[in-house]
């Protein structure tokens, strides 16, 4: 019954869901086989694949599920929109907040105010606190309704429905533009790039967060890493790359960290491992319990702080100014 059950299936070429695409970036078609695995959110037996082109080194998801379908892997539930920090218990309450206060200084650290669009902006957590920083008014986007609606009705903020591309917003609008855990899920990130630096007024900054391709997380977990999100990432880049286009758009790289997440996202990978080997969910909630604790956290702190200092961590934080008009 566990074999049935563990069965993995390739996607056909027959499957219409699914596109075969050339890298998006570069526009190569060589590529080879970085990582497969199923969907580790929504289950399944489906095998998704991310490969890493062989001329720009951008890691991109290869078949990726056709845009029209993909809406089909981000139910209601998908854990970014159903957070409520009223709800967490007090450390992670403190946590997160924690992490959302180290966003907002990373954008007061360069421009003393004016207006942040979040693009993504989920539930609208980070414009949340943005908006209590004197000086800046925040508005957020976001394609899912449901996260929309909170962010709007719950937590009382603007954002506009959709995507970046096609947004209804003037040329130079913004002082600082933010991306946290974004650009991997976009269809069309070049575009997307080119559209922040439409929007973004000269000497304005732009923030990105992605999964750092460098992360020792990469290394020890392989497929399970949490990084690789199959199938909702699409691309993913290396930190040398993105700091290329962003020069190609009149943009200079100023500061790359690993800022905040790095024990969530690791103990994630880490449950993932256990999962694939331990049929009990109990044992599973066990081990979810105690590598999520406020004990864990204590603990790994002097590990997590060596890693973010060394720029090893699961995720990166990029902040570029545009130089150029
Ligand atoms: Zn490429």
């Amino acid at each position: 019954m566990e074999k049935v059950k563990n069965q993995r299936e390739a996607i056909s070429k027959l499957d219409h869901n699914f596109e075969w695409i050339a890298c998006e970036i570069c526009g190569s078609e060589e590529h080879h086989l970085v990582a497969t695995r199923t969907d580790r959110f929504l289950g399944g037996n489906t095998l998704f694949c991310m490969h890493e082109c062989e001329n720009c080194a951008t890691v991109y998801q290869f078949p990726r599920p056709k845009q029209a379908k993909m809406g089909d892997y981000y139910p209601p539930e998908y854990q970014q929109y159903t957070k409520d920090l009223s709800e967490e218990k007090w450390y992670k309450r403190l946590s997160r907040i924690y992490g959302l206060r180290k966003r907002t200084r990373i954008i007061t650290k360069y421009l003393s105010g004016g207006t942040v669009l979040d693009v993504g902006c989920a539930t609208g957590d980070f414009l949340s606190v943005m908006k209590d920083v004197p000086g800046w008014n925040g508005i957020g986007i976001e394609p899912s309704h449901t996260a929309l609606k909170y962010a709007k009705e719950k937590a009382r903020l603007s954002v506009v429905e959709g995507g970046l591309n096609g947004a209804p917003f003037a040329k130079h609008s913004f002082e600082a533009i933010t991306m946290w855990d974004v650009l991997e899920h976009v269809y069309d990130p070049r575009q997307v790039l080119i559209e922040v630096a439409r929007l973004l007024k000269p000497n304005g900054i732009f923030v990105v967060n992605h999964p750092n391709l460098d992360s020792i997380d990469r290394r020890l977990f392989g497929n399970l890493w949490l990084g690789y999100e199959l199938p909702r990432h699409l691309y993913l880049f290396p930190g040398e790359l993105l700091k290329k286009l962003m020069a190609e758009l009149g943009f200079e790289e100023v500061e790359r960290n690993c800022l905040y997440g790095s024990h969530a996202a690791t103990f994630s990978s880490v449950m993932f491992y256990i999962e694939e080997r331990l049929q009990s969910p109990k044992i599973c909630g066990l081990f979810r319990k105690v590598l999520f604790s406020f004990v864990s956290r204590i603990f790994f702190l002097p590990y997590f702080k060596l890693i973010d200092y060394l720029n090893l961590g699961s995720n990166i934080t990029a902040v570029f100014i545009k130089k150029t008009s």
